[in-house]
């Protein structure tokens, strides 16, 4: 007998790990494809590619159904009987329910194979790892002989109640990246401020400027400040780091360029020298319409509630394909009691895994045989 979605689901949640170390869970899941015979590969270092060809239609024809298997390093304190036995590290991101359910919905497919063209599983590693997993996956160009017709992901959320599935259209999630910046100055006696290049008070106008980019599309924040100068000694170099978050990929590269213009202008207005480091997290995700309006049509007819969703600053590696391929990322709701993700105390109900698993398997079909 083929393991069912739950205990799959507790299996993975029990034995949780950290971004590109997930070797014990790819284990798992090639052992369990293994069991139902389905072809597949590893990808992207600990991730699973599996394939099912459909009884008919044209194979070069594809659709993505996408899961991510990491964890993050959180201590659990649920105490339920599945808790993590790994110190420090926990599926505290829901990632256990979403590959449990493309277990669960690949399982189904293959069991009929009645579809057109080609279906394609791809647990994914690495999404918690700035940048991860989904890069790493499009860098091997797993799909470069098909024509992906629709890479399709799903996320738990707790905002939702079990049995409601949320939709946006268009764009949906922030991209990301991470900000670092060293201000160099001279340092000295905090008395004599002619022999000094203040660092501290340059930086402290970066912030502030920075700080000023922020609106409805653009989210600048800086998180972490280091001068370790004392209450009369100016410091030779100080440091701070944020992240830069928007809605639009034009609007990300042209807001990069006006932090370097800022920080060259502060440079010149302070006689320091600023180090700026940007580095590249996720793009925005953007859900196709018609995919989208398509899927809530869907899940309206198999008797889930629609709910529509508001653009939101959250960030997902999902973007990634979502920039290359139709794509659609939609919200899973596993009930308000289940707290909050990212916490020790996260604990999606159950229930949700037959309304992600049953609404994933029949989207894979409506789309395939579209
Ligand atoms: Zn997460
Ligand atoms: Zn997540």
């Amino acid at each position: 007998m083929p393991m069912d979605t739950k205990e799959f689901r507790r299996h993975l949640h029990r034995h949780p790990e950290l971004s590109f170390k997930e070797h014990r869970t790819a284990q798992f899941i090639s052992d369990r494809l293994s069991e139902l015979g389905i072809e597949f590969r590893p990808i992207a270092g600990t991730g699973i590619l599996a394939r099912v060809e459909g009884r008919r239609g044209n194979l070069k024809r594809c659709v993505v159904l996408r899961a991510e298997i990491d964890a993050v390093p959180i201590q659990e304190l649920t105490g339920v009987e599945w808790a993590s036995e790994q110190e420090g590290v926990m599926h505290a991101c829901g990632h256990d329910f979403h590959a449990a359910m493309l277990y669960g919905a690949l399982k189904r497919l293959h069991l009929s194979r009645d579809f057109e063209g080609t279906l394609f599983a791809l647990f994914q590693p690495a999404e918690e790892f700035c940048s991860g997993g989904a890069a790493k996956v499009l860098s091997e160009e797993p799909f470069k002989d098909y024509d992906v017709v629709a890479v399709i992901g799903q996320h738990t959320d707790p905002d939702l109640e079990v049995g409601e599935i949320g939709f946006c259209p268009g764009k949906f999630m922030a991209s990301t990246d991470e900000l670092s910046f060293k201000v160099e100055g001279v340092g000295g006696n905090a008395a004599m401020r002619c022999q000094v290049k203040d660092s501290v008070v340059a930086m402290s106008d970066l912030i502030m400027r920075l700080n000023m980019l922020n609106n409805d599309v653009c989210i600048v924040s800086v998180g972490k400040v280091e001068a370790a100068g004392t209450a009369n000694t100016i410091p030779e170099q100080c440091r701070c780091e944020g992240m830069l978050r928007t809605f639009n990929e034009g609007l990300r590269s042209r807001i990069k360029d006006m932090i370097r213009h800022i920080a060259q202008e502060i440079e010149y207005k302070y006689d320091v020298t600023i180090q700026v480091d940007i580095r590249d997290g996720n793009p925005c995700v953007e859900n196709n319409a018609q995919l989208s309006y398509e899927a809530m049509l869907l899940a309206d007819s198999c008797g889930f509630k629609v709910r529509d969703l508001d653009m939101c600053p959250m960030t997902e590696d999902f973007g990634h394909y979502s920039q290359v391929y139709p794509s659609l990322f939609y919200s899973l709701g596993v009930g308000r009691k289940a707290g909050r993700r990212h916490t020790a105390m996260y604990l999606p109900d159950e229930r949700a895994l037959e309304v992600g698993e049953e609404f994933m398997w029949q989207l894979a079909l409506s789309v395939l045989n579209k």
